[in-house]
């Protein structure tokens, strides 16, 4: 249950979100929602001195994060589970871990470990260093294009942090490895998209043929004309071309701003295969059901 504390915190927290914080310190609640790692960094409203008693206590404000649990897939409510927060006897620093839990789902949790420097003039500041959190910080990544991903969405979300903080080289050559790891998978799904959509045998032989190709980009650019329509994107654009000029492009010694443009196209293009491949096996499944349903109406009826 919300005590008056915590509807107090959230009505802070949302005046704090509607301020453009940004510029100065952040909040207690923008820092812990929207700070990398591994900085020490200026916080407002990071502490209170309930009934002035001989402790301080870090709030624990709500907070809007990405929920990737299937129920939710999108930015929720987290509020505050557990962790100790209270400062005895005049003493000004302490690590803490604070887990939040997901109001929606109920199911997904958050977990940060943080040292916190109090600021016992500034009234309510002092200064905050994140060591890190659990799931790990980064922009949210679509749940499908994570669930095609499978074993390797660790090494996706590094590459994902790397984009987040403009590492060009770094985002590029995670996400080549995942796309080189997974080109069977990517391929097995196309295949099925293909076989579903009533491809011609040779289209599917030559899918089939790229899994025994090992080199990633050799195996795309031989299959780009088998590729099912409902597959390109806009009608025309094939994301295997794609992915063959950024992979092909990247290896070059190119410089670092331009490595993040194309780490950005790739997983632009990866996040829009995912969800086409996923809308185009879900619907076939769903037509599928319907023509069994109507046939059996049909034999019913003779
Ligand atoms: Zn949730």
């Amino acid at each position: 249950m919300a005590t008056e504390q915590d509807q107090t915190e959230a009505h802070q927290n949302t005046e704090e979100r509607q301020d453009k914080a940004g510029i100065g310190p952040s909040s207690f609640s923008l820092f812990l929602e929207t700070k990398p790692p591994s900085q020490m960094l200026s916080v407002t409203n990071l502490w209170l001195n309930p009934k002035n008693h001989n402790f301080l206590q870090i709030r624990s404000p709500d907070l809007q994060l990405h929920c990737d649990s299937e129920s939710c897939n999108g930015t929720r409510y987290f509020r505050y589970k557990s962790g100790e927060r209270e400062l005895y006897n005049g003493s000004t620093q302490r690590n803490i871990f604070l887990t939040y839990l997901c109001s929606n789902c109920e199911v997904s949790q958050k977990m940060f470990a943080i040292h916190v420097v109090i600021d016992r003039e500034s009234g309510d500041g002092g200064k905050c260093y994140k060591f890190g959190e659990y799931p790990a910080f980064g922009p949210a990544t679509p749940t499908r294009l994570l669930r095609l991903l499978k074993r390797d969405r660790e090494i996706f979300l590094k590459g994902r942090r790397c984009e987040a903080q403009g590492l060009g080289i770094g985002a590029f050559g995670y996400y080549r490895r995942v796309v080189e790891n997974q080109k069977n998978m990517i391929l097995d799904q196309i295949i099925a998209v293909a076989q579903r959509v009533g491809a011609s045998a040779d289209a599917i032989s030559q899918l089939h043929a790229a899994k025994n190709e090992t080199q990633f980009t050799k195996a795309i650019l031989s299959v780009k004309d088998a590729l099912p329509q409902s597959l390109l994107i806009g009608g025309h654009h094939n994301p295997l071309t794609l992915l063959h000029k950024a992979l092909s492009d990247g290896l070059h010694a190119r410089s670092d701003e331009h490595c993040l443009e194309l780490a950005q196209d790739i997983r632009l293009v990866l996040a829009d295969l995912a969800d086409r491949l996923s809308v185009a096996l879900k619907d076939e499944a769903e037509l599928n059901a319907a023509i069994a349903r109507l046939g059996k109406v049909g034999l019913n009826d003779l």
